[in-house]
């Protein structure tokens, strides 16, 4: 029985001990890593001796659904109303327009950083 249980908590321990290279077997580096929009750090592994890079799944994962978290307020489903003489035109939504305190007559800056978004920037 006391054996057992040591046994067990070897094993649990072993993926955060054993950290060899998959590729050349060299000791591997455990680095937190930050990424934007992810509250909690990632946990990556990094071999000085090959290059080998990767990220602890676990912690990959938490800092995913954060990322998530952050952007699904955010991202609403709109159409683009047609206007007259042509132009187009999109209604603001009011949790958007509160949130970014905007009012009727406001002047905004429109930029298109690429052919699948635009941006509107508040003064
Ligand atoms: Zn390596």
């Amino acid at each position: 029985m006391k054996l057992e249980k040591l046994g067990k908590s070897l094993n649990d321990q072993k993926p955060k001990r054993n950290l060899a290279c998959p590729k050349c077997t060299a000791q591997m580096k455990e680095v937190k890593v930050k990424i934007q929009d992810a509250n909690s750090p990632v946990t990556s592994y990094q071999c000085d001796e090959c290059g080998y890079f990767d990220f602890e799944e676990k912690s990959m994962k938490k800092a995913i659904k954060e990322i998530r978290a952050k952007e699904s307020p955010l991202k609403i489903k709109q159409r683009i109303i047609k206007l007259s003489h042509n132009r187009l035109g999109m209604y603001l939504n009011r949790d958007v327009a509160r949130s970014l305190d905007i009012k009727g007559g406001e002047e905004v800056y429109v930029s298109v950083p690429d052919k699948k978004r635009f941006v509107v920037e508040v003064g």
